[in-house]
């Protein structure tokens, strides 16, 4: 089981990572919500462990980028003592669970047990449009039952699209769900759609120039 662990407090961080080694888990830890929304969103966790008070990016920000960017991970929000608006508003974003600060490591390691049991049981959630199936855990694309490589990148972007189908999305919300605060140059959304077209055909992705791109399913 890899875990991401993103928790600004160094002492804290320690801690978890300890105990979750020590349980077996392989864990990852960044400090800010801006690159742990990166290595959730680029990378294949079973869990993320986010703290909701962090540098550059809060947490719920990054739960309601992953939510929007159809992302499944299962999330643990750790949040402040007493500040049930946060438990309210994390669960409203997408988490899945919830731990008040300061929490017993047991406790942490069961809630998180608990939440791998729970999703455990639901099949791999596949986003289907056309001959393109979208493994939105596993990262994984096909394209009439073959495998297709795509980066980082053209991966988020054909997430994105796929996960608001059927509706137009603009270029500028296209670089905040697929660069982040990466600004990007003038150009690079063109030319990432350019690529992907390249990878999965290009009628897959239309253009409505001067409004963005859009992925309509196909008529039956
Ligand atoms: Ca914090």
């Amino acid at each position: 089981m890899r875990v991401l662990l993103v928790e600004d407090e160094p002492a804290i961080a320690r801690d978890i990572q300890q105990a979750l080694a020590d349980t077996g888990y392989v864990v990852d830890v960044v400090r800010d919500g801006e690159e742990g929304w990166f290595r959730a969103s680029t990378e294949d966790y079973d869990a993320l462990i986010l703290d909701l008070g962090l540098p550059k990016l809060d947490g719920l920000s990054v739960v309601r980028r992953l939510r929007d960017e159809a992302s499944t991970v299962p999330i643990l929000v750790l949040t402040a003592r007493g500040s049930w608006l946060q438990r309210v508003e994390g669960i409203d974003a997408g988490a899945d669970d919830y731990l008040t600060k300061p929490f017993e490591m047991e406790e942490l390691l069961a809630r998180l047990a608990a939440l791998l049991r729970r999703v455990g049981r639901h099949v791999t959630p596949l986003i289907e449009i056309g001959a393109l199936r979208i493994d939105t855990r596993r990262l994984r694309v096909m394209l009439n039952g073959r495998a297709i490589e795509l980066s980082p990148l053209e991966f988020r972007l054909l997430r994105y699209l796929a996960h608001n189908r059927d509706r137009v999305v603009a270029q500028s919300e296209l670089v905040e769900h697929v660069y982040g605060s990466d600004e990007p140059e003038s150009n690079a959304v063109e030319a990432l759609v350019a690529r992907l077209r390249r990878k999965i055909g290009s009628d897959t992705i239309g253009t409505r120039r001067g409004h963005g791109y859009i992925m309509e399913t196909p008529a039956p």
